[in-house]
């Protein structure tokens, strides 16, 4: 959080006053520091430089799916950052941000025939592949268009975790992966085929995980694979490790650093000789954002609630519905505390006509009053890109800082824009 700070006793998102931002562009809106997810590709990419000596150097594949801003993703092209994407829509979208396709891995359960033709003529640099009738599609679809693409076989190591259950991914009845047996058997079966060139293996057990535990043991588990493989004559030149690294969310559970993350990643595979690919996307997102909103009044119940009606909804932040996530709610202008102005336990709610949408229960929450700016931190990752018009409330806008300047990178439609949407029926 260090790019959002008091500054003359009002946050600002580094050298812009949110305040200022409320007013030119409305509220909701996300705002995101360009300084912050600099900071974060930046930890990350000196910890993997750190050991070369393990990996060459390593790919950090940002997960286009945690913010698929383009302003967002081009920011990271231009450190030097790639894409792991998850759809056609998703390597369009880095393309023209400005990555490179031979940075952009496409991963996914259920690619399209379509989908999968797309990725091998814009010659992204690996295919994951998740499952055996995946396999069975693409070579066919490869052969076709004559080209070779080079795949990874997706494994799920049969260890889930992850900070809730909707987010993990690697349990064994979860849909993503292969088992490991029948991952080495699929990629034998796939090097015996001119169409497509196996390279490597990938896992991604689940996200907001905190605990290296877990991740140690699916990287081992990718090592002894590779080990066999090679013991069968195979080539494997790249492990994808995957994402999944938590973030320090206030309020919640203390992470595993970064730097620890990747030097146990390299003490794995110390000495394997395999280009290692990161796939982090809450890591470089989460704290790089916040979701801005005005409280639209207080409502006091006779047996003492009170709720903090705000004018962002479960539409523009879907995170606490669906993964009973924390979210730090600060006030932009805090007040001082005293006479009427005590702290005070807040649930706080938006206005769609669902109990689901509720923010917090109980939060102790400093004096606040109707009007007043709050922001919901750590929201730049699964915030924006899961919003919807749901209620018609007005798809939620994204405005990306840098230093002085601010840029409106996704505006909120207008009302007529979004009926225009809608043609009607000819029989109408
Ligand atoms: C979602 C996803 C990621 C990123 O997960 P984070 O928890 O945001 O780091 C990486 N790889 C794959 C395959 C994913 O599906």
């Amino acid at each position: 959080m260090h790019h959002f700070d008091l500054k003359d006793g009002a946050l600002q998102a580094e050298g812009v006053s949110l305040e200022a931002l409320a007013e030119a562009v409305g509220t909701p809106a996300y705002v995101y520091s360009t300084a912050t997810l600099t900071r974060h590709y930046g930890v990350l990419r000196e910890a993997a430089d750190a050991h070369r000596e393990a990996w060459g150097d390593a790919l950090i594949a940002y997960a286009v799916k945690a913010n698929s801003n383009l302003s967002v993703l081009a920011t990271l092209a231009r450190l030097g950052c790639g894409a792991d994407t998850v759809s056609e829509g998703e390597i369009r979208r880095a393309l023209a941000a400005g990555v490179p396709a031979g940075k952009i891995i496409f991963s996914g359960v259920g690619k399209t025939d379509g989908e999968l033709a797309f990725a091998i003529q814009q010659g992204v640099r690996q295919i994951n592949v998740e499952s055996p009738a995946e396999l069975d599609r693409l070579i066919p679809i490869a052969e076709r268009l004559g080209k070779v693409p080079e795949i990874a076989i997706r494994v799920n190591p049969k260890i889930g975790a992850g900070g809730h259950a909707k987010i993990t991914t690697g349990g064994e009845g979860d849909k993503f992966g292969i088992p490991a047996d029948e991952a080495m058997a699929l990629y034998v079966r796939a090097a015996a085929s001119p169409h497509v060139t196996p390279v490597g293996l990938a896992c991604h057990i689940g996200s907001q995980i905190t605990d290296l535990t877990p991740l140690e043991a699916a990287f081992r588990l990718l090592r002894s694979m590779t080990e066999e493989l090679r013991a069968k004559g195979q080539t494997v030149t790249r492990l994808d490790l995957g994402g999944g690294l938590g973030v320090p969310y206030v309020g919640g559970a203390p992470t595993a650093s970064p730097a620890d993350y990747v030097a146990m990643a390299a003490r794995v595979l110390d000495g394997l000789g395999v280009e290692a690919a990161f796939e982090p996307g809450r890591l470089l997102a989460a704290n790089a954002g916040v979701l801005l909103s005005r409280v639209i009044q207080i409502t006091e119940r006779a047996d003492g609630r009170r709720f903090l009606v705000l004018d962002a909804a479960m539409n523009d932040l879907i995170r606490p519905a669906m993964y009973d996530s924390f979210h730090e709610i600060k006030a932009v202008r805090p007040r001082e505390a005293g006479g009427h102005n005590a702290p005070t336990a807040y649930d706080v709610v938006g206005p769609i006509c669902e109990t689901g949408d509720t923010f917090a229960r109980g939060r102790d929450l400093p004096p606040l009053q109707a009007g007043d700016l709050v922001v919901f931190t750590g929201a730049g990752a699964y915030g924006a890109v899961m919003s919807s018009e749901y209620n018609t409330r007005p798809l939620v806008p994204e405005v990306l800082v840098d230093g002085d300047r601010w840029a409106v990178i996704r505006p909120r439609p207008t009302y007529e824009e979004m009926l225009a949407r809608e043609p009607m029926a000819d029989w109408l």
